[in-house]
């Protein structure tokens, strides 16, 4: 990890050595979306072909490979966690999502 890569802890604000651990945390948070008509598509076909796991087998050779679910966002949304921190707090995805990344 480079230097420009590094942020504050998310949460504290202080540095992720800041207690004189050498580890720290980091969690990626993304949103996905399911992409509906690909997933009526996809069972659609799985059940042409059978159903059950033979059915999803040959639909998975057989089929477009499209993507069921994309992400809301282009990139996830990136917190850095110092040793304390990270054991001591418990977030929520949604509340993640709701932390601002902290460059350093
Ligand atoms: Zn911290």
């Amino acid at each position: 990890m480079k230097r420009t890569e590094f942020q504050k802890c998310a949460g504290c604000g202080e540095g992720i050595g800041h207690a004189g651990n050498i580890d720290f945390y980091v969690v990626e948070v993304q949103q996905y979306v399911v992409m509906k008509q690909a997933v009526h598509e996809r069972v659609g076909l799985e059940m042409m072909m059978g159903g059950g796991t033979r059915g999803a087998v040959l639909a998975e050779v057989l089929g477009t490979n499209e993507d069921l679910a994309r992400p809301l966002y282009t990139r996830p949304h990136r917190l850095f966690f110092c040793h304390a921190c990270a054991l001591g707090n418990k977030f929520s995805a949604m509340e993640m999502m709701d932390i601002e990344e902290q460059p350093v």
